[in-house]
């Protein structure tokens, strides 16, 4: 077997791996970097049009955003993945197109997106030449997968973006009698670092600062992915106003988290039962409580802004690479008693690691903004700490090499370090290929 890494190969971002089997030429995702500007995966279109699948391992943009393109430039098999990701990546691509109007896509590229997919469930094996491949739940977001190749006598697995944890959506990531030669393994927080007191401790801290900035009549700004923690984050904070742990005032969701949400509530069968059990059993359903206030037009999203109560707004992008929360900031950013809160991963280049870096000044468009709203953190983060991957290393029976990809390279290399004992384990660079 043959492996190509063509990004997030000591780095986040851009995830792109070639696997080439006797018969078969396959692409583990196919994403884009998130930094400005944004940075695409560094494989030659005449390579990307001859691939004959590409199977995607969940909806983030640094995972399936570079798929209008490769349908652009005539990729024409299949895209293998679950049936959420299937519906978020087409709405997270087409809305991403919109905002950033990236070179060379084709109308007739985009069209082709929801036609080329191909729905599998997990653990269903499917064949690809002489290829088996199978997806398994990864934890990370909604549709999530982990991505395992059978084929010429050796078996791969690929975690994706994984999550071995359980969390208020979702179950932890598959990782039960698994057996595997080669392990394709992200580590976004797989640095010496990365490790994290409980997430019930977090969870209490995040509730008390967001009910002090309540209390002082101001407003708490959440960065969200259009699918990730921050959606749990949101179901989590309605409970507590029930509970009356942090006082009941409208949660606002502004952008693509409110297509989500919808995406969610219809595929609640990918989400733990519990939730599904919640929305079965009795009329509580937790994605349509009265407490959440979808802002759908310009003019609301002013309304929000102007308004002089206190409230919580969930709103896109992550990162602050983009979307409403870049409005929001712009107009709510200098205010000393607001808040903005931090609960996913920020990749280096991007607004949301500048302000978590120190500085107080973004650039929105040609304008400089200050931000003297206060910053915070709290690390909820749907990818797998330290702990957590070194775990789910020792558990694969048969490993015999481990390629660390997703990760600041730090922070690969220390993961590196702690396996490399008993293992070959490789953080490769750009554009490095091997023979396994
Ligand atoms: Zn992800
Ligand atoms: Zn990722």
């Amino acid at each position: 077997m043959k492996i190509k890494f063509y990004g997030a190969a000591s780095e986040v971002g851009r995830s792109c791996i070639f696997i080439e089997s006797k018969e078969a030429k396959l692409l583990l995702d196919c994403g884009i970097k998130m930094a400005e500007p944004h940075e695409y995966p560094l494989i030659p279109d005449e390579v990307l049009a001859s691939i004959d699948a590409i199977i995607i391992s969940h909806a983030h943009l640094d995972h399936c955003g570079y798929l209008a393109h490769a349908l652009s430039i005539g990729y024409a098999g299949p895209i293998y993945s679950t049936k959420p990701t299937y519906e978020l990546v087409n709405i997270l691509v087409n809305d991403y197109i919109k905002i950033s109007n990236p070179e060379n896509i084709t109308k007739q590229g985009i069209a082709k997106l929801p036609k080329q997919f191909v729905l599998k469930e997990y653990h269903e094996s499917f064949k690809i030449k002489d290829v088996e491949a199978k997806l398994l739940p990864a934890g990370h977001v909604l549709g999530s997968s982990m991505i395992e190749i059978n084929a010429n006598g050796k078996k791969l697995l690929y975690t994706g973006d994984a999550n071995f944890r359980t969390t208020k959506l979702l179950d932890a990531g598959y990782s039960e009698n698994l057996n595997e030669n080669i392990l394709i393994t992200e580590s976004t927080y797989g640095g010496d670092e990365d490790m994290f007191p409980s997430e019930k401790i977090t969870l209490a801290d995040m509730a008390a600062s967001i009910s002090n900035t309540i209390k002082n009549n101001a407003k708490v700004i959440i960065p969200s992915f259009g699918v990730g923690r921050a959606q749990e984050v949101v179901l989590i904070l309605d409970d507590y106003m029930r509970s009356g742990l942090i006082p009941a005032v409208p949660i606002y969701m502004d952008g693509m988290v409110n297509k989500a949400m919808r995406i969610h509530r219809h595929n609640v069968i990918y989400c733990r039962d519990e939730l599904q059990k919640r929305i079965l059993m009795n009329d509580d359903d937790p994605f349509k409580s009265k407490n959440f206030v979808h802002v759908l037009s310009i003019k609301e999203r002013k309304k929000v802004i102007q308004d002089k109560s206190p409230c919580i707004i969930v709103t896109t992008s992550g990162m602050l690479s983009g979307g409403p929360v870049l409005k929001y900031l712009e107009q709510l950013g200098h205010n000393e008693t607001n808040k903005i809160i931090f609960v996913g991963y920020q990749a280096e280049g991007t607004r949301g690691r500048e302000l978590l870096d120190g500085k107080r000044t973004i650039l929105i468009g040609k304008k400089r903004v200050n931000i003297t709203m206060k910053i915070e953190k709290y690390h909820l983060s749907a990818h797998a700490d330290r702990q957590q991957l070194l775990h789910f290393i020792s558990k694969i029976n048969n490993l015999k090499y481990v390629f660390i990809v997703h990760g600041e390279k730090f922070k690969s290399e220390q993961l590196k370090n702690s396996i490399s004992k008993k293992l070959n384990v490789i953080v490769p660079s750009i554009l490095d290929e091997f023979s396994v």
